[in-house]
């Protein structure tokens, strides 16, 4: 699942981002509004996290910007005023929840995991191919029955071939899923999640073909 941040706070702003990293979402963060209409053409999310009080173009404006666009996705509302005007403003304006800062991270996971299960008119489906059962929004892997404990980057290629089943995904696309802007890619850090994946579910769990990528078979 991938979250898309707008916080001008650096402090809160990086407290969220590791946060919501250690939860296994894949998380991008921007300091303004001005790039979000862009940065939501160019990829998808499946949940917006705005803060209301940004410099330049306000969380408000974005929001209103992003439903006229159509955008359906949900977003979670952060801001430090606790007004009722504020809120009913911001939830006619079609934000789906709303968070008064200061909040505990718990909070802000339980708001997040809730609208994902909701989802924006779109259903969210557990993904199960053989004896795995993947939970994208609780975030949660079954093998065999079991609960099994993932990183957040095995989580995420797990994910991605999940959702792929029965076809081949690329090396580029399973890294554009597992590392968010400006992290380092390692030339060989999806053979490595890959590995680490068939130690554990097994070495026939993934295929791999080369020079087109990897897939889990049906
Ligand atoms: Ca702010």
């Amino acid at each position: 699942m991938r979250v898309l941040l707008v916080e001008d706070d650096m402090q809160l702003g990086q407290t969220l981002e590791t946060a919501l990293r250690l939860e296994q979402y894949a998380v991008d963060w921007l300091r303004s509004g001005e790039p979000v209409r862009a940065t939501l053409r160019a990829t998808p999310y499946d949940i917006l996290i705005l803060d209301l009080g940004l410099p330049g173009v306000p969380g408000m404006e974005v929001l209103r910007q992003l439903r006229a666009d159509k955008h359906t996705l949900p977003v979670l509302l952060l801001t430090a005023r606790n007004t009722l005007a504020d809120k009913v403003d911001g939830l006619d304006t079609g934000a789906d929840d709303y968070l008064t800062k200061p909040f505990d991270m718990d909070e802000i996971f339980a708001r997040v995991r809730s609208l994902l299960r909701r989802g924006s008119g779109h259903k969210v489906n557990r993904l199960s191919v053989a004896d795995i059962v993947l939970d994208p929004v609780e975030r949660v892997v079954e093998f065999q029955g079991v609960g099994v404990d993932l990183t957040a980057r095995e989580f995420a290629v797990l994910e991605i071939l999940l959702r792929n089943a029965g076809r081949f995904v690329s090396r580029p696309r399973l890294e554009e899923g597992i590392y968010a802007w400006g992290e380092e890619i390692g030339s060989n850090a999806v053979e490595v999640y890959i590995s680490r994946l068939r130690k554990r579910f097994g070495s026939d769990l993934i295929e791999t073909m080369r020079g087109v990528g990897y897939r889990i078979p049906t």
